[in-house]
């Protein structure tokens, strides 16, 4: 017994240390990365179902990492959160997406939005209004040019102070929208209650268009229902042919996925815009 236990032990502790040393190097990487600017963000377009027009773009965070090559934010964001390294790293993003909408719509890409996603740590720093009123004064982006992205559970955290972040954006023409609409908790009370402007219907929902009716239904309450409350809505994670016709019969405003385009590096967002036309 004392053998195996021993056994179970070396061969346990090993695999916990190779991971604890990897979350380590990774961590260590990552602090490294922002100053040797590894970092760079990449644009998924924004479509207007009914022109077919490219609206806006979805900011999304990609790694250039040296030796494991480019990392998707599912790789390194929860680990950046953890460590609060997510505060300096979306204030990098922030900055970054609104200086390069604003050079888009100086050098004539059109009045472009550019969405942004935000992690709870930054959402619940006192100092966020101020940051982004900064940042849209130094890069020169309109504010109604910028959207901000929030998960249902990141507003629910702590609600009466979430609600009063949203208004003090709102107050500067900044763009609220819910992502990921759906797949959080108590999805109905707090539409009321938040003052958003965009609804995003998760894209669990959307990839089940075609092959179950409850899902196709509930795309179609959701658009209504948006509606009903002045909300616009965007269904992400459009892949087909058949999800944007049923999307554009029901009237949904916007869509981004891979049916249109996937995430594009700088240089070929402003091709694709340029080739296919923009507001
Ligand atoms: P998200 O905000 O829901 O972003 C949409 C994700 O869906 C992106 O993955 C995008 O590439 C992917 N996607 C777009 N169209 C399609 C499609 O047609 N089919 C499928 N299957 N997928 C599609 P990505 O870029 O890997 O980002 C993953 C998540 O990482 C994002 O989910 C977001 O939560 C987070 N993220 C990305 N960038 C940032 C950032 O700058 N800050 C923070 N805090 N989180 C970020
Ligand atoms: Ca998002
Ligand atoms: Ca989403
Ligand atoms: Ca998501």
């Amino acid at each position: 017994a004392k053998e195996s236990g021993r056994n179970t032990l070396s061969f346990y502790l090993p695999s916990m240390n190779e991971r604890a040393l990897e979350r380590m190097a990774l961590l260590d990487a990552m602090r490294n990365a922002m100053s040797a600017g590894q970092f760079e963000l990449h644009y998924q377009p924004q479509v207007d179902l009914a022109s077919g027009a490219v609206i806006g773009m979805e900011a999304l965070i990609r790694w250039r990492h040296p030796r494991m090559g480019a990392l998707g934010p599912d790789r390194f964001i929860a680990l950046a959160e953890e460590t609060g390294l997510i505060v300096p790293l979306g204030t990098w993003v922030l900055r970054a997406a609104c200086a390069q909408a604003a050079a888009w719509q100086r050098n004539g890409l059109g009045a472009l939005r550019i969405a942004v996603n935000l992690s709870s740590r930054q959402f619940k720093d006192a100092g966020l209004p101020q940051l982004i009123a900064d940042i849209l004064h130094e890069t020169g982006l309109p504010a109604a040019s910028l959207e901000i992205e929030l998960t249902e559970s990141l507003m629910m955290e702590d609600a009466d102070t979430a609600v009063a972040t949203m208004r003090a954006l709102k107050r500067m023409g900044v763009h609220l929208s819910i992502d990921d609409f759906g797949t959080g908790y108590s999805s109905l009370s707090y539409l009321k209650r938040f003052p958003v402007d965009v609804l995003k219907i998760d894209q669990s929902f959307v990839r089940d268009i075609g092959h179950d009716a409850n899902s196709a239904a509930m795309v179609a309450a959701m658009i209504s229902l948006s509606h009903e409350l002045g909300l616009r809505v965007i269904a992400e994670g459009v892949e087909t042919r058949a999800q944007w016709d049923y999307l554009l019969g029901r009237g949904c405003d916007e869509i981004q996925g891979y049916y249109f385009s996937r995430p594009l590096c700088g240089s070929e967002f402003e091709r694709l815009v340029r080739e296919r036309g923009n507001v």
